[in-house]
């Protein structure tokens, strides 16, 4: 029995690529979701769309089932697994065993350690469950604070923007994706969502958070200073789910350690997604875990495949600034060079020798994404 943890992309990609070279080894998918097949990005840009968790579901666990011949356990927790005698534990308490186990058990949202009596009342959207909860609390409100000026974050006050509801974000960073972006960019996108409304907090935390007695939320930054607000989303990062690997005593570094057949520490036992370290790279988006699916499906029915990670540039859902990136590799050693006007530029970063090792695309430029892509080094 191949077992997979995780009905999300990663585990849904892994078990369609596996059926698609093995028809008849028996695969179990275990999830404690339902199990309905999403596409996780079009969370963030789904109210601009109109999108319900309902119609971005686009098929039940009963319908990948039956369409890829799984048994999928759905509301099923994985509390233990027991690599010595490959078996798993459920929270309700069942055994289960396996030949070969994949975990692709995700990330889960870094919480923020607030004071208050409402730092627990935070929302954070990282499955349609908590996208479904976030429509209803959206109901009646007219402001949202949103803690974190990444990616997810700048992508949710793009989309909140678009149905008339303001947005506050507060970050201790001087600029909006500042770990991706050299500071010229971060400030054309910045301005861009300005011009929606944005009103922006830099280089400010949040200390505490209180109810305000009617409805909404008062948050205190660390000078006392303070904003109202209706509610407060969270979006400052995803850690990988890592707990339970350990527990079995598997290598585990930022995520599960893997190698480029993601393999883990354990011969039997593999990981791929937002859960995995691959040779020390953690890649928390959707082209990494598809071309480790693809590989990782090979390997599991009989042909060792190492992964390979070509260029995979990151395409950030703020319509209003359209924009690419292709990160240089963390301690890569160059400068980056600006071409274009206006909104519709682009940010190449060279080595000494000019060898090309990061851009990012913004407005118009963002069409030379493919060229560029072929030009990029690969990870791997
Ligand atoms: P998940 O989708 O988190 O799936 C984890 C699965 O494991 C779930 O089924 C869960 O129920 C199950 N599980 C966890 N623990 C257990 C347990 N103990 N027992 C049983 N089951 C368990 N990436 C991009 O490339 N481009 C984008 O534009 C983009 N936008 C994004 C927008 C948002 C709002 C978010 C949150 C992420 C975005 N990402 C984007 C990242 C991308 O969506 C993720 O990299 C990807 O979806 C991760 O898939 P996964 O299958 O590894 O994890």
């Amino acid at each position: 029995m191949l077992t997979i943890i995780g009905t999300g992309l990663a585990g849904y990609t892994v078990a369609k690529e596996f059926r698609k070279l093995d028809k008849t080894t028996p695969l179990r998918l275990i999830t404690s979701d339902d199990g309905c097949f999403y596409s996780k990005p079009m969370l963030s840009n789904a109210l601009a769309q109109n999108k319900t968790p309902a119609s971005l579901a686009t098929y039940s666990a009963e319908q990948m089932a039956e369409q890829f011949q799984l048994e999928i356990l759905t509301h099923t927790q994985v509390v233990q697994v027991q690599p010595s005698t490959r078996q798993l534990q459920l929270a309700e308490g069942k055994t289960l065993s396996y030949d070969r186990l994949v975990f692709a058990n995700g990330a889960a949202q870094v919480r923020s350690h607030l004071e208050g009596e409402a730092a627990k009342q935070i929302i954070s959207i990282n499955d349609l469950q908590d996208y479904q909860s976030f429509r209803d609390k959206l109901q009646n409100v007219k402001r949202v604070t949103i803690l974190g000026a990444g990616l997810i974050g700048c992508e949710f006050a793009n989309d909140l923007c678009s149905v008339g509801i303001s947005v506050q974000i507060i970050d201790f960073a001087t600029y909006p994706l500042s770990r991706l972006l050299p500071t010229t960019m971060g400030s054309i996108l910045k301005n861009a969502l300005t011009s929606l409304g944005v009103d922006w907090h830099f280089g400010r935390v949040i200390k505490r958070i209180e109810n305000i007695e009617q409805q909404g939320y008062r948050l205190f930054f660390s000078d006392q200073e303070f904003l109202e607000t209706d509610l407060v989303l969270s979006a400052i990062g995803l850690r990988p789910r890592t707990e339970l690997a350990a527990q079995a005593g598997l290598a585990v570094k930022q995520g599960i350690s893997v190698n480029r057949y993601l393999q883990s520490s354990d011969p039997h036992i593999y990981a791929l997604g937002d859960c995995a370290e691959v040779e020390g790279l953690v890649l928390p988006y959707i082209l990494p875990l598809m071309n480790a699916a693809r590989a990782l499906a090979k390997t599991l029915a009989g042909q060792q495949t190492a992964v390979e990670y070509p260029a995979m540039p990151i395409v950030v859902k703020t319509p209003v600034c359209p924009t690419v990136i292709s990160p240089p590799r963390m301690g890569a050693v160059g400068s980056w060079e600006f071409e274009g006007n206006g909104n519709d530029i682009k940010a190449l970063f060279y080595s000494p020798q000019r060898e090309l090792l990061g851009c990012v695309l913004m407005g118009k430029t963002t069409s030379e994404r493919l060229a560029l892509t072929k030009i990029l080094p690969a990870f791997f």
